[in-house]
């Protein structure tokens, strides 16, 4: 596998003092390394029965149309809370300080649909695992996530396998 996190940007400071923040705009804006990085996670994916992938607003949905489109599979957008015009169902979760709330259509994942989870990066797991919820409440399966980055001193990876999905990262930064 080629090494994604050559291509990955690291912003001192952002969004806040002492938070180094990992940007992937600069994989994206690299053609080679944003199509590798979409045809790695399809190959790692390609033997996996798969109904849909669910992705989390925003950088999620970059990477999870794009993978969606390639396995052949429905998209399925996970929002912050208000975007989202249909009915929907929430979740709250808890951040660093504070809570935020995850949203999706009720309507968009049928009882019993394989779903592959999408985000840009993990770290606590807690965004991830706020989707799992929402996923699970409308009956479908999740087993799978995919990132670009794992961030493995948060632990968000031994979080989701506690909860039974297996996560797959295209790089990680200690
Ligand atoms: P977690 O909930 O602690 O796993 O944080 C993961 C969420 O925060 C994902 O939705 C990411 O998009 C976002 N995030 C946290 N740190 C970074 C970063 O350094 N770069 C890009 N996104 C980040």
């Amino acid at each position: 596998m080629i090494d994604f996190s050559a291509y990955i940007r690291t912003i001192a400071d952002y969004p806040k003092a002492g938070i180094q923040f990992r940007d992937i705009t600069t994989l994206l804006n690299d053609a080679q390394a944003f199509n590798a990085a979409i045809d790695t996670l399809a190959l790692h994916y390609a033997d996996i029965a798969l109904d849909q992938v669910v992705a989390i607003e925003a950088r999620g949905f970059i990477i999870g149309a794009a993978l969606a489109s390639k396995l052949g599979l429905g998209f399925v957008p996970v929002r912050k809370v208000g975007k989202l015009p249909a009915d929907t169902l929430k979740q709250t979760y808890a951040l660093e300080y504070g809570e935020d709330t995850l949203e999706v259509h009720q309507d968009a994942l049928a009882a019993g649909a394989r779903v592959l989870l999408v985000d840009d990066l993990i770290a606590t797991g807690g965004t991830a695992l706020a989707a799992i919820s929402l996923i699970r409440q409308l009956g479908a399966e999740v087993r799978h996530a995919a990132f670009v980055i794992d961030l493995p001193d948060l632990g968000g990876v031994q979080h989701l396998q506690a909860n039974g999905v297996q996560p797959f990262a295209l790089c990680q930064f200690e």
